[in-house]
């Protein structure tokens, strides 16, 4: 009715077993077929945790030497990626696959741009997450259109600021390496928002999605996307929040006329639990915008307790 697209994650998260990678690679691929017959579901996702094991992934980010079993394991991983995406071809549906733990990126940044390299010569299927809480979040975002440039494939991501930072920040200190996450606050929004600009300077040769519950960035898009005379429903930029997050900014932007979609999660809610808690983690964060929409919440209640009276 408001215009407001979806996004089915399915948010798996716990048993690392094959027959559950199996499993969660069915459903994202079933999420793809649901997305071909349903013009309002304009993409799918996935995260590569939930179809292969972390510490597998993180050996071959590290380049570490892999046994002849994880080397079959690791190429059951592929052949799962590669299903995902081979199907999002066949039905002309975007795939994108959600940024982690900073050291299994590497990992997937290979795979990742392999397959955009493969299916992104007419139409970004294949669609990367770069996270700028990183401090090399942008430059790896630059360097990865620049690779799609010579290609000559379509870069396709999604940005988000990230969510694993204090995971990031504790692992940096216990294993005695340089943290990858910003200093601070400022830093991660003063890189998000150039990220932003250079996406949109370059819409030609990308699709984008600025994933964000953050008013500032949103207004930063939405302005620029006015200032250079580019269509609202532009087919190449979206914005997108999560389910039951900041429905107030995902709303105002539907109705002026924005592609915003929302993430909505899905699953059994114990295999969810990872995902809620870092949902919960970011609603109580003194500095998030998310901590804005709960004062929202609050207000409304006092003002709807004060009509009643
Ligand atoms: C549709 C959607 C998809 C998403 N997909 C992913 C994904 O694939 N991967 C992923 O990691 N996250 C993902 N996220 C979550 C996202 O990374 C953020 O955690 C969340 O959106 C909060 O950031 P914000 O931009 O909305 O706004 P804000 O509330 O303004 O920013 C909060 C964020 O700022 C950063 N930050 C906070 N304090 C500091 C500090 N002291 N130093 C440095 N940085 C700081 C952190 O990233 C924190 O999450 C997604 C979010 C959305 C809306």
């Amino acid at each position: 009715r408001r215009n407001v697209l979806s996004i089915m994650d399915y948010a798996q998260e716990g048993r690392e077993t094959d027959e559950v990678f199996d499993a969660t690679c069915r459903e994202v691929i079933r999420t793809v077929e649901f997305a071909k017959d349903h013009p309002s579901v304009p993409f799918s996702v996935f995260k590569i945790t939930g179809i292969g094991r972390l510490d597998l992934l993180g050996k071959v980010s590290a380049n570490e030497p892999l046994t002849n079993e994880e080397q079959a394991e690791l190429k059951r991983v592929e052949e799962r990626v590669e299903a995902i995406y081979k199907r999002g071809y066949e039905l002309g549906v975007p795939v994108m696959v959600d940024a982690e733990h900073s050291w299994i990126q590497p990992v997937l940044d290979d795979m990742v741009m392999k397959l955009m390299a493969r299916y992104n010569k007419e139409k970004a299927i294949v669609q990367n997450t770069y996270q700028l809480y990183r401090h090399d979040g942008f430059d790896r975002m630059k360097k990865h259109h620049e690779m799609a440039l010579q290609g000559g494939f379509r870069f396709g991501l999604k940005i988000v600021r990230g969510a694993y930072m204090e995971m990031e920040r504790e692992r940096a200190v216990e294993m005695n390496y340089p943290c990858p996450i910003q200093p601070d606050k400022v830093s991660t929004d003063r890189d998000f928002d150039a990220a932003i600009r250079y996406l949109l300077d370059h819409v030609d040769t990308i699709d984008f999605m600025v994933a964000t519950h953050n008013e500032e960035s949103s207004l930063l898009l939405a302005n620029l996307i006015d200032e250079k005379g580019l269509p609202r429903n532009h087919p190449a930029i979206f914005f997108s929040q999560l389910y039951g997050m900041s429905d107030n900014l995902t709303h105002v932007l539907a109705e002026q006329g924005y592609n915003v979609a929302k993430y909505v999660p899905y699953g059994k809610v114990r295999t969810m639990m990872p995902y809620l808690f870092r949902r919960a983690e970011e609603n109580s964060s003194v500095e998030g915008q998310t901590s804005r929409e709960l004062q929202f919440i609050q207000q409304e209640i006092k003002r709807r307790k004060s009509k009643v009276r």
